[in-house]
Formats: structure tokens, C-alpha cells, sequence
């Protein structure tokens, strides 16, 4: 939702910031805080393994995970498919995600290095901007996969999955809005410059109709480094006050243009039928079961 705190505080966070590449989108979702009903299986397999994965690092940090940890990883998948409605005919069951967390520790079972922080929740004043005479507070706030110490050099990690891994999915992260802003909270909660973010992808693929395919269903290629420089920490804060600028004087004035194209790399937009209806007629739409209130947080 779009998180007004009181009528002069906006919280802003990664996932936000992307929707607002289309301002129409960001309203939808943000400001009347609607967000369709499908893909609950990608969401709910999402948190199942970052779940998983923040037990095996609380427990086992980077040694070999033990059965005890696995076992306890396996319960926490089940249960966090639990707190949802998984759509019947998905691939990412949660056997699945319990196949994929195992195949996680074998591959990156042992590291080299110091785990400094695993799951972490924030939310951290950005600063203030004045919209049309009035004085608005940002806060910035996300949750941090994983903090990497190796040698003198911090790290901002992240664990991605995809089913499809290629120059353009590798390139999105260069500038990405979220690890950026990870980067340059790090900085101000420890005073200490993180070198930049480090992406690990985890590659599922659904199941083939036959069974066979030439590629494995699972697979970890090389984790991504991305260098930041100070300059472009700095710059990230201007670029997202700028782009906070831009909300709010929507949300001041109730007009949120339509701004992007609407097919993107992984298909139509999920709001396409209802910018395609007569103004009219958008909110009776979105109040139908095909959408549902969006009361994300990162901070949960
Ligand atoms: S369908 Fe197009 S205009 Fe509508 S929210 Fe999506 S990207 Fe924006």
C-alpha cells in the first residue's frame, strides 16, 4: 500500500520503486493497493526458500548443514506454503522447494568468509523533499538476504531465482533500485562503504511434459558481483527522492499517468484489462476476486 505513515511520511521500498517505472501501475498497486490474485505459488515458493535458507545460515552459518538443520528447513517450507492458497496446478510445490534448498547446500553448503547479518529488516529516514509547498519525510525500508564479509570487503547479497538466465537478466541488476538502496543503508547503519551487491542466481525450470530436457531443473550458476562506487550510492538517494517527488505530487493531485510500455520481458502487465477499460470501470475490476489487497511489507 502506499505506506503514508501520517499525512507528511512516506515508506518507500525496492519493490515499489520498480512498479513505479509505469506511474498508473504504482497507483494500482500501491495507492489503492490492489494486486492480482495468480501467481500465489511464486510468492509463496519465494518465501518458503528464503525461509528455509535463514535457518540453515542461523544454524549452520557457513559450515556443511547438519540433518537436524535440514529437517527443520524442510517443516518451515511446509509451514510457510501453509499461510497461503497455492495455485493446484503450479510446479513450485513445496517438494520442490525442499529438492531446490538441498541442492542449495550441497552447492554452497561451505564458504569462505564471515557471515555478518542473514534477514535483516530495516526501515531508515532518506531525508526530506518539499512537494508543492508541503514538507514530506521519506523513509527508506527493505530486508537484506545476507551480509558477506571476505577479506576487508563487505558484500550485499542476494538470492535470486529465475527461470530464465541471460545477459538481459544479469544486466537488470547493474542499477538495480533495491540492492543500490541496500548498499547505501549498510553504509549509513555501520558506517562502512559495502563494495557492492552480490546476486546469487538459483535457477528453477518447470518440469518438461515428457520428463527429459536437455538442461537440469535446477541449476547455480556463478554467483554475480556488481561493484558500486560511492558516486553511484549517492546518486541512487537523489534519483529515489526525485522519484518520491513524482509520487506524491500524484497522489497530491489523483492523477497517475500511464507511462511504460505494457509488455515487458516476462509478458503483458498484470493490470493490461484494466487500463484497457473505460476510466469508469477500472475500480469495479480490480474488486473482483482476479485481484486482492496488497498488504506486502518487507519488514513482516
Ligand atoms: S497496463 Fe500499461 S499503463 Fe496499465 S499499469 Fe500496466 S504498464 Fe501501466
Amino acid at each position: 500500500m502506499l505506506s503514508l505513515l501520517d499525512k507528511n511520511t512516506l515508506a518507500i521500498d525496492g519493490s515499489g520503486l520498480k512498479l513505479a517505472t509505469c506511474l498508473r501501475r504504482y497507483q494500482i498497486a500501491y495507492n489503492d493497493g490492489r494486486i492480482p490474485t495468480g501467481g500465489r505459488s511464486a510468492l509463496l515458493a519465494g518465501s518458503a526458500l528464503h525461509a528455509a535458507l535463514r535457518i540453515k545460515y542461523e544454524t549452520d552459518a557457513y559450515q556443511q548443514v547438519k540433518e537436524a538443520t535440514r529437517k527443520a528447513a524442510h517443516a518451515t517450507i511446509q509451514k510457510e506454503f501453509a499461510k497461503g492458497t497455492p495455485d493446484p496446478e503450479d510446479w513450485r510445490t513445496p517438494q520442490r522447494i525442499q529438492e531446490t534448498f538441498d541442492l542449495y547446500c550441497k552447492h554452497y553448503g561451505r564458504r569462505v568468509g564471515n557471515l555478518i547479518a542473514i534477514e535483516m529488516p530495516f526501515c531508515h529516514p532518506l531525508g526530506s523533499i518539499l512537494v508543492d509547498g508541503t514538507k514530506y519525510h521519506i523513509l527508506w525500508q527493505g530486508r537484506i538476504d545476507r551480509v558477506h564479509q571476505q577479506g576487508s570487503q563487505i558484500w550485499i547479497c542476494d538470492w535470486k531465482t529465475t527461470t530464465r538466465f541471460d545477459y538481459a537478466w544479469q544486466s537488470d541488476w547493474e542499477l538495480d533500485v533495491g540492492q543500490l538502496g541496500y548498499c547505501w543503508y549498510w553504509q549509513q547503519h555501520s558506517g562502512q562503504k559495502p563494495v557492492g551487491s552480490m546476486i546469487t542466481p538459483i535457477i528453477w525450470r518447470p518440469p518438461t511434459a515428457s520428463g527429459k530436457s536437455k538442461f537440469p531443473r535446477t541449476e547455480f550458476p556463478n554467483e554475480c558481483p556488481y561493484l558500486y562506487t560511492q558516486e553511484r550510492i549517492d546518486e541512487w538517494r537523489q534519483n529515489v527522492l526525485g522519484l518520491c517527488a513524482i509520487i506524491l505530487q500524484c497522489h497530491q493531485s489523483g492523477h497517475w499517468p500511464a507511462l511504460s510500455s505494457c509488455i515487458g520481458r516476462y509478458g503483458r502487465c498484470a493490470y493490461l484489462d484494466v487500463c484497457t477499460l473505460p476510466q469508469a470501470e477500472r475500480q469495479k475490476l480490480l474488486a473482483t476476486n482476479q485481484f486482492q489487497k496488497n498488504d506486502w511489507t518487507p519488514l513482516q
